[in-house]
């Protein structure tokens, strides 16, 4: 690992600070940096799960690397929803009283995150800002298109965890498992950065390669993720995750339904797929099918069929559509039942 720099921020100002370009590294560092392909030389560090694996694997190698553990920990009630802090950890968020009650899809995403080990060290903002995990990407004899190189060796190469949607140039799948439920909530992400802090719809923070092909997401290399902040959910919700083997693995599909019913019928929805496309996948033609309906087999069945239409499978992963398809219609059919 490259030998590098630790600066201990206790609050999201001292942490923009520290990750902000100094005068020695020129004005803009971190922004040009970014869009050049190489990796900006201030990181936070939350948890250190992601983070620390890719420093060992010299696919990031900082000059400064700022603990942003000092970031809000607590999750708090407000406006009818959650306002839930970036530092808290996922066990935290999956053992906690309201979020259960409220966030049911949120909570079973955040009860599968890996293993307890993984659960009690990582962090919600660390989850959702997580990097790809293609093996290409993660190794660094491949200097692949996301690394600044001139080709995807998915393409030709093993790809049967790769994306199913999204049509490239690059085919990573997005590995956040909250990430999808937050959307399917219709949730916004709090950023704090050297101009203030910001909120932005977590609907809008994915970015699709050919937007931004080098991060994943809007945010700069010198903002943070503050807050998750969840508005009141619908009536009815949940999600479904389909792993190999009920291993501690990444999902190889999984999907997030979140329902506002009138009575025993569906008033509207949002369904939202994970592992399948560079961003979690928002599905609004299937939503729309929900739309004034009693849910039963049949409309759950027909609604998965519809999530998965546009799918364009790799070589290798032809198999991923009827798993996202069975996450879609447990999901539906699980909402249903809450
Ligand atoms: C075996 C294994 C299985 C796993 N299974 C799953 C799974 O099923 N589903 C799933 O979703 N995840 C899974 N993970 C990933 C794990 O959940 C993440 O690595 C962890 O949540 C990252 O959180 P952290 O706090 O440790 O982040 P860190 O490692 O500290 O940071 C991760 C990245 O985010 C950046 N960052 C961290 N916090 C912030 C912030 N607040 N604002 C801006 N940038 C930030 C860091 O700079 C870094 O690039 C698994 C991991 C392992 C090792
Ligand atoms: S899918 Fe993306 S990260 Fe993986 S090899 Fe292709 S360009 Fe690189």
């Amino acid at each position: 690992m490259k030998t590098f720099s630790y600066v201990n921020a206790t609050n999201e100002k001292e942490a923009v600070a520290a990750l902000s370009p100094s005068t020695r590294d020129g004005h803009g560092d971190a922004l040009a940096a970014a869009r050049s392909g190489h990796q900006p030389s201030k990181v936070p560090i939350a948890g250190g799960m992601d983070l620390l694996g890719l420093m060992k694997d010299y696919i990031v190698s900082p000059d400064r690397v700022v603990s942003i553990k000092g970031l809000d920990q607590t999750i708090a009630s407000g406006d009818g929803g959650l306002r839930i802090g970036a530092a808290v950890k996922i066990a935290d968020l999956a053992e906690h009283a309201a979020a259960r009650k409220m966030y049911p899809a949120l909570v079973t995403a955040a009860e599968g995150v890996g293993t307890p080990q993984i659960r009690n060290m990582g962090t919600v903002g660390g989850n959702i800002m997580q990097r790809p995990r293609c093996w290409y990407f993660r190794n660094e004899e491949f200097n692949c298109l996301k690394k600044g190189g001139s080709r995807c060796f998915a393409v030709d190469g093993e790809n049967q965890f790769h994306a199913i949607f999204g049509d490239g140039p690059c085919h990573i799948v997005h590995p956040s498992s909250l990430a999808v439920p937050v959307i399917a909530y219709g949730g916004r992400f709090r950023v704090a950065g050297p101009n203030g802090a910001r909120e932005i719809d977590a609907g809008e923070f994915f970015q699709m390669p050919n937007a931004n092909l080098y991060g994943e997401n809007v945010l700069q290399p010198n903002e943070i993720v503050t807050h998750v902040i969840l508005p009141a959910p619908g009536q009815r919700s949940a999600s479904y995750e389909v792993r190999f083997k009920q291993s501690h693995d990444w999902p190889l599909a999984a999907a997030s339904v979140n329902l506002v019913m009138s009575g025993s019928t569906v008033k509207s929805a949002r369904i939202v797929m994970g592992a399948v496309a560079p961003i979690p996948w928002r599905v609004q033609a299937a939503e729309r099918m929900l739309a004034g309906k009693t849910i039963t087999e049949g409309v759950a069945t027909d609604v998965a069929n519809a999530a998965v239409a546009g799918a364009r499978p790799m070589t290798g992963n032809q198999y991923k559509i009827q798993i996202a398809r069975t996450a879609v219609k447990r999901a539906v059919l699980a909402a249903g039942r809450a």
